[in-house]
Parts: C-alpha cells; structure tokens; sequence
C-alpha cells in the first residue's frame, strides 16, 4: 500500500467511528510513513496523538490488516510549528492569547439583565445563585449549575450574570457561550489544527459560562474537551457556570465523571412559574409597551387573564403580550379582554391542554416499569402499589377532579382509598429523596 493509499482507505472508518469522530479525529490523520510494520502520522498536537492512539488504535490497525499491510505500532508526529500557524490562505492565526485579546464570548442580550429579571418563588434560589456569582469577589460554589424547562429564564440569568461581571469587574475575562458553539469552535480549531490554541484560550478566562450544556451529551470528543476544560479552570479556582435542561443526573448520554463534576458546586433549578410570577412579569413587560405605545389602554383584568390561562413559560408569555400590543395599535383600539381573547385564540387554546389521569396513569407505569393495567387492578404488592400511590397523587395535584372522581378512575376504588395514597406519599416526600426525584420527574413530563 502506498501512502496515497491511506487516502481512500481511512474513508472505511467512518461507518465504524460515526460521523463525528470521523470528521474530528480520523480526517485530519496524514499518513507521512510505512515501513517495518510502524504507520507514522502526522497530527496537529501532541493530545490529538494521545487521544487517536489511546481511542482509535485498534480499528485503524485493523484497516490496515484488511487491506494486507502488517501494521504492529502507530506513531504519531506532531508537525513543524510553522505548519500549523498559518491556515490555507488566511493571514497566520495567532496560537497564544495574550492579555490584549478579546474573548471571544457570543454576543449578550442587553435587555436581559438583573432589573429587568422578575424575582418570584419559583426562581428566587437560582436568582440569589446569580446575583452573587454576578459579585465576582470570590468564588463561592463552583460550578453554579441553573436548570430548568425551556423559558424559564436561563439565558436570561446567564447574560446578567456576565454583563454584571463586566461592569464590576472588567479586570475579569468573561467567556460566554452556548454548549453548541463550544463545540462548533472545538472541531474548527481541530479542522483548522488549532487545538492548542483552543485549549489555551479556553484555560485563560476567569469565569466560563456554558449555555444549554445537554447539548454536548453524546459528543464524545467535544464532552472530553469539555471535562478536560472543566477540570482545567475548576483547579485554577475560576468561575464556572453551566445551564441544562434538566438536572445533571438526568442530562442522557452525558459521561458519568462530567454528571459527578457537575454536581460538585452549586445545583439549583428554575421552577415552573407559579401565578404571581406571571403577572409580576407581565407588568413589568407592559410598562414598558406603554411608552413604546402611547396612547394605548388597557382594560383591568387582562393581565390577570393572561397570567391564569398561559402557563406555559415565559417566552410564550412576552409573545401574546407583543403581539397584543401590536394588534391593538394596528386596529386602534384598547385592549379588552374581548380583544385578547381574539387576538390571541391559538395561544389560549394550545396553553389549555389538560393534563388528564389517563396520561397521568400512563406516565408513571412507564416510569415504575409497571403495566398499566396493574394502575387500577388489584395489586397490593408494594412494588406496584407505591407507583399507583403515586399516579393518585399526582391526580389530586394536576388535575381539578375530585376525590371520589379519581377513585372511579383508579378501578373504582372508594375515595378514602386516594386520601389514604395522596397522604402516603405526601409523608414519604419528605424523607425519601428518590421518591421526591420521581415526583420531580413525573410533573417535568406531564407539564412539559
Ligand atoms: P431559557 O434560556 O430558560 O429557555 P430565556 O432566558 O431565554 O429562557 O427566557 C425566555 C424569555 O423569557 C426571555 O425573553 C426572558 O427575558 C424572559 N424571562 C424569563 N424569566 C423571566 C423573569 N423572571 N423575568 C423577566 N423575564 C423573564
Ligand atoms: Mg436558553
């Protein structure tokens, strides 16, 4: 074989590698030698050597074999400096950050700040969490990890926290962007064999902040970027802040060691919204659509109307609240709830979907592996009792059906029965932490 060869063979690894680590890790593989049973590479650094050698060794020896060649021992070389400084034709990329370089963090939202973020019950924690991160004097819990349901406001708390650290603090190197970039720019600097100066420029921020970090599990390179990255500024003592969808437990496909680190600092969620919150949100947005549109009224009771019956997240919240304003002002007249009603009729119709026992039934027999079936049948074994026990509760909690109405539903069982259940469980909440990560679980689904 010849080493031109290597060309064509190396494109039989991508099936056996996936798609991702094809592009990262096999693709920029040259081969520069063959002789006495050693296959020389030449790679951009000295980790991209490590890693293809401790990962991928085997299967590229195998290809080897398949098409006839002996290959005992791989090498990997890294190449002159000269050779990875300047890329194609663009002007040489500098490999070292100096302290004159700007971080290239995404850009911020500058309406997302602390004063415009309403505090209420359900995100006081991750509030209080942000606010003092946001202080920059020490590092108190690292990393903060803030989660929660899509809308809840954790971009929002994220761009604060950095846009805060800038103003108190612009000694400070920032940095921050979404898990998807972190990524995106990872493979560029391996495309564009820039590794090191990825890894140098990730390790000389202060603070890190990483936005929607589910997105990076099941990436297996990027997530051990990421872990060594992670690792890297949490020994130097600098500030780190992570969002995700769901608690780090939860994150599928995430690498056990990144779950546990992640877990080490500071964990707080952002809670579905409750009632007051809304509202307080939502008059905070119409202060400022009065002087956007003046001249415009709007009727008492609108937004405690918008508040009950869009409880989906805030996002959708603000979205009815523009799109009120701007109907109204388009038509010229003042917003009543007549108008909302019309105006904002698919929004109010998806916002009702309800949460029924039947699905509430189903949801937890999936979780407990249990059969539906044994949700209203007779069953007192505690392995399918506890789950049913649960399904009660959580039909007393999310639905509006009464007692002796979720009995019928439960196999015809008398009301006291639910009492009984929804008690049980209420009591066991408190001093059983799986129990209460279930129910935690459950209500995530059933409202998602
Ligand atoms: P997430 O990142 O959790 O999906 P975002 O931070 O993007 O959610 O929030 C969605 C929208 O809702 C943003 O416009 C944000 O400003 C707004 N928002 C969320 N929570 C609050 C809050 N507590 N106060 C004011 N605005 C909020
Ligand atoms: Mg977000």
């Amino acid at each position: 074989m010849t080493i031109e060869g290597w060309a064509s063979l190396q494109t039989e690894l991508l099936q056996s590698v996936g798609k991702n680590n094809y592009v990262t890790w096999i693709e920029p593989l040259k081969l520069i030698a063959l002789e006495d049973g050693v296959a020389r590479f030449d790679v951009p650094t000295v980790f991209f050597g490590d890693w293809v050698s401790r990962n991928f060794s085997d299967p590229i020896r195998q290809l080897f074999s398949k098409s006839g060649v002996v290959v005992d021992r791989l090498e990997f070389k890294v190449s002159a400096p000269s050779k990875f400084v300047s890329v194609g034709r663009k002007a040489p990329v500098k490999i070292r950050p100096t302290q004159d370089d700007e971080v290239p963090s995404a850009p911020l939202d500058a309406r997302f700040t602390f004063d415009s973020f309403v505090v209420g019950k359900p995100n006081e924690l991750a509030h209080a969490a942000a606010r003092r991160v946001a202080e920059g004097d020490s590092v108190s819990f690292n990393p903060l990890f803030l989660y929660g349901g899509v809308g809840l406001g954790k971009t929002h708390l994220m761009h604060a926290i950095a846009q805060e650290l800038s103003q108190r603090r612009p000694d400070l190197r920032v940095l921050y962007l979404s898990a998807e970039q972190f990524m995106y720019r990872f493979v560029q600097a391996l495309r564009e064999r820039q590794v090191m100066g990825f890894k140098e420029l990730f390790r000389s921020v202060d603070v890190l902040m990483v936005d929607d970090v589910q997105f990076i599990a099941g990436k297996d390179s990027t997530q051990e970027e990421f872990f060594h990255t992670f690792n890297a500024l949490i020994d130097q003592n600098k500030q780190i802040v992570i969002s995700a969808d769901r608690a780090p437990g939860e994150i599928k496909d995430l690498e056990e060691r990144i779950k546990s680190r992640l877990q080490c600092g500071l964990v707080v969620d952002l809670h579905p919204t409750d009632y007051e919150l809304r509202l307080g949100i939502l008059r905070q947005k119409v202060d400022y659509y009065r002087q956007q549109y003046q001249g415009l009224t709007l009727v008492d009771g609108v937004l405690e109307f918008l508040a009950h019956r869009i409880t989906t997240n805030v996002r959708v919240l603000e979205g009815a609240l523009t799109r009120l304003f701007a109907f109204a002002n388009l038509v010229g007249r003042e917003i009543t709830l007549e108008l909302t009603q019309d105006c904002l009729s698919d929004i109010l119709r998806a916002s009702d979907r309800k949460i029924t026992i039947e699905e509430i039934q189903r949801k937890v027999s999936e979780h407990y592996s249990i059969r539906l079936s044994d949700m209203i049948g007779p069953k007192r074994l505690r392995t399918i009792a506890r789950p049913r026990q649960v399904a009660m509760y959580l039909a007393k909690q999310l639905t509006p059906r009464s007692l002796p109405e979720i009995g019928r539903r439960f196999g015809g069982r008398d009301h006291t029965t639910i009492i009984h259940g929804v008690r049980k469980i209420e009591e066991l909440m408190s001093i059983d932490s799986q129990l209460s990560d279930d129910l935690q679980i459950l209500k995530r689904i059933l409202q998602a």
